[in-house]
This record gives C-alpha cells, sequence and structure tokens, in this order.
C-alpha cells in the first residue's frame, strides 16, 4: 500500500463527556462529575454546523466509558434531558446526519444491544485495543480489561460495523505484547473482516497525570512496530498515525498509510497541547505519494453496503464529493 497516496479524513471532535468511569494511570481526559463536564447541545450543534460548512465529513464522538458509574451523573444527563449518554450520543448523531458529517463513535466498551442502536447513526465506530498484555496503567480500568475489548470488537464485527481498533504504545507493554495484540487483531479481522484500520499512537506523558516521568518509546521503535503491524496484518487493515503526536515525517515510510482524523476547527481533546497540522502541511509530508481525503467508512465497506439504510443518501453525497464518485455498491 506504500505507493498509493496517504489519506486523512476532514472531522470535527465531540467529546460529549469527560467523565468515565476508569481510571488508566496515563489519562488527562477525565474529569469528575462537574460544570463543564458535559459538551452541551448547542456546543455540538455549532460545532457540527461550522465543521459542516469548512467540508468535514465524519463527526467524532468520544467521551468516558459508561459515565453513569459515576456519583452524580445520571442526574445531570437526566436534567439535560436525555435518560443516559448513550440516548445523548443517539440524538447528537442524527443533529451530525441532519447537518451532512457522518458520526463516527468511540463510547468505550459497548454491549452488542448498545452497538446495534447505534449502529443506523454511524458510518463505522471505534475501540482502541491499546495492549492485550495486563498493565499497571490499567489497574482500576475495568473497561481495559484485553478480554473485555477483544470481545466487544469482535461483536463489531458480528454486527458488520466497519470498526477502528489500534495499539497504545508505552504504557508498560512489551515488544512481544504488540505482536500479541497485532496477531489479535488479525484473528478477529480473519472471522469478520471488519477492521478498516489500526492506529498506532504512542503514549504522551502530561504534567500531573501518574505517568507524567513514564519513559515513552522512540521513532525508531515505533517504525519497528509498524513494520511488524504492516507484516502481521493483511492489505486491506490500513495502518494510522496521528500526525498532531508522532514525528509523521520519519514514520511515514515505515508502512504507514492513513493520518487519521484531522480537524481544521476543533483540538485534539485527548492531547490538547499537541495541535493538529494544517491540511497544506500534510500535504507537504506525503510528497510525491500525494494525499487524498477520505470518509470515516473506507470504501471497500461502501461498496459492500455495510450501513444502515438512513446514511445511504449521506454517504452517497460525500463520497461523490470526496471521491468523485458515488461509492455505493
Ligand atoms: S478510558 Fe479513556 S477517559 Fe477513561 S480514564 Fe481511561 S483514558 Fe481516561
Amino acid at each position: 500500500m506504500q505507493d498509493r497516496p496517504l489519506t486523512f479524513s476532514k472531522n470535527v471532535f465531540l467529546p460529549l463527556t469527560t467523565v468515565c468511569r476508569n481510571r488508566c494511570g496515563y489519562c488527562c481526559f477525565r474529569t469528575p462529575v462537574q460544570a463543564g463536564c458535559l459538551m452541551v447541545p448547542a456546543e455540538v450543534e455549532k460545532t457540527l454546523k461550522n465543521g459542516s460548512a469548512l467540508g468535514c465529513t465524519e463527526a467524532l464522538f468520544t467521551f468516558g466509558e459508561r459515565p453513569e458509574e459515576e456519583q452524580g451523573f445520571s442526574a445531570m444527563i437526566q436534567a439535560a434531558g436525555y435518560p443516559a449518554i448513550l440516548d445523548y450520543c443517539e440524538a447528537m448523531c442524527r443533529k451530525s446526519i441532519a447537518s451532512g458529517v457522518l458520526p463516527h463513535t468511540n463510547a468505550g466498551i459497548m454491549s452488542v444491544e448498545e452497538m446495534e442502536r447505534l449502529r443506523p447513526v454511524n458510518a463505522s465506530m471505534g475501540l482502541m485495543l491499546e495492549t492485550t498484555a495486563r498493565v499497571p496503567a490499567h489497574r482500576g480500568s475495568r473497561g481495559k480489561e484485553p478480554e473485555v475489548r477483544l470481545a466487544m470488537i469482535e461483536d463489531a464485527g458480528k454486527l458488520k460495523i466497519p470498526f477502528t481498533t489500534g495499539l497504545l504504545l508505552g504504557i508498560g507493554e512489551t515488544m512481544a505484547d504488540r505482536e500479541d495484540s497485532l496477531f489479535a487483531i488479525r484473528d478477529i479481522h480473519r472471522r469478520y473482516g471488519h477492521i478498516q484500520e489500526i492506529i498506532i499512537q504512542n503514549f504522551c506523558p502530561k504534567p500531573g497525570s501518574p505517568m507524567a516521568t513514564h519513559p515513552v518509546p522512540g521513532t525508531d521503535e515505533i517504525c519497528v512496530t509498524i513494520r511488524m503491524a504492516r507484516d502481521i496484518l493483511p492489505d486491506d487493515i490500513a495502518i494510522q498515525i496521528p500526525p498532531n503526536l508522532i514525528d509523521a515525517s520519519a514514520l511515514i515510510g515505515c508502512g504507514v498509510d492513513d493520518l487519521g482524523g484531522v480537524s481544521p476547527l476543533t483540538i485534539d481533546y485527548v492531547n490538547p497541547e499537541h495541535p493538529w497540522p494544517a491540511i497544506e502541511e500534510l500535504r507537504k509530508l506525503a510528497g510525491t505519494r500525494g494525499l487524498r481525503e477520505r470518509l470515516c467508512i473506507y470504501p471497500q465497506y461502501i461498496a459492500r453496503g455495510w450501513y444502515d439504510k438512513g446514511l445511504e443518501p449521506l454517504i452517497n453525497r460525500l463520497a461523490q464529493t470526496v471521491y468523485g464518485r458515488s461509492s455505493g455498491p
């Protein structure tokens, strides 16, 4: 895939809530239930409207996992007019579709029934596997148990949901653990064929977090991991790196296909100290390979019709704009 143009998705990032039941050692996103922990509907709608005007095609809904398990959150979301966060997410996904932007939700662990409910209003979904290893950084995070994450990724396959997953590097795992994680992803994809991309993401220490002084993997080590991913995974799974967190210029030659979601409007709320590069910078980075925009549902899944019929008009319209053709089955 190395001679193909690098791809990216023009998106807006909508962190519906910073409240989360987990306690990951590297997290600076999570907050207690407090003023400002919920992104209110007016802010979501304004972001969608402005994003759509800037040509964004993806609304990335990423937020804390099962926030209702935290004291006070249920009362807060009910006061906002929604029984629970996933009802709120579903309603905001509908607003996104009405604004002409395709939703992609990563809500942490969801059951089969919850994913089934969100599937009609999402073009794709995601959950980072992070690692199959048991690492101290995940102590206190029930949702980070590898078996739980692998089971959800597998369930998404059974539901034919085009899916994004990935590895988080530098959280206490070894190179052998990374290999094991990649084989686990490959095996699930062999059974269901739904993994459209994997993100190779480096952990970035944040001042004030419990892992502020934790050592981070260097560029050479990340390159070895990308090469390993390319060797283990089939060609139809794109390998993505986040260009705001990583030395992309040194790594794209290691086997990278995609630069992920890049926003002309919103910040990376998980890594707010790392601004997105401008799209012109990405174009320079891509050099002679070229840079091409894509949708959050990859073309092969559009061709297979792996989406709800209700999304078809929007997917076809955006495919026409981005690929210059309708990619319907
Ligand atoms: S699951 Fe995500 S938001 Fe929750 S504590 Fe872990 S890193 Fe933070």
